[in-house]
């Protein structure tokens, strides 16, 4: 985690912002919830645990320089709340979500499953993709057995 936190100081650092303990603060948070999908509101919640002095308007700037530096990405899964998480670290590609609309857990498919789907659009549209997202609504393994059981 300290190795990490250092590389994300650089990474300030190389476009003149300093990593101030605030700032600092909410770095280790996503770090430590790093297999979550936190909102802003979430990461604020957890933050005031350690630094009770530090302000919700704080937390927000913080979380829009770390997604304009590109280290973590900000995510909407449409239900009009961005969600924040860690960039993996040298991949070109961002993971897929799957979205429960019955209990809203999101899991992550980490394999890429639209190379093909790239190729046709690059042909087709003469654009250049550097990444994109994908999302899937429906109903979760969890609920299902569930609703099964029944
Ligand atoms: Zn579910
Ligand atoms: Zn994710
Ligand atoms: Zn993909």
């Amino acid at each position: 985690m300290e190795e990490r936190i250092e590389r994300i100081k650089q990474q300030l650092h190389s476009h003149g912002y300093k990593l101030t303990p605030q700032r600092e603060a909410t770095v280790k948070v996503l770090l430590e919830n790093e297999e979550d999908h936190l909102s802003a509101e979430d990461v604020y919640l957890l933050v005031k645990e350690k630094a009770p002095e530090i302000g919700l308007a704080t937390v927000y700037r913080t979380l829009e320089l770390l997604s304009e530096l590109k280290v973590i990405h900000k995510i909407n899964f449409g239900d009009g709340v961005a969600r924040y998480e860690f960039r993996a670290e040298n991949a070109a590609h961002h993971h897929h979500h799957l979205i429960c609309i019955q209990c809203g857990t999101v899991d992550e498919i980490v394999e890429d499953l639209l190379g093909d789907v790239e190729k046709m659009v690059e042909r087709d549209f003469n654009f250049e993709i550097t990444d994109h997202r994908l999302t899937f609504h429906g109903i979760c393994h969890r609920c299902k057995a569930e609703s099964e059981s029944e």
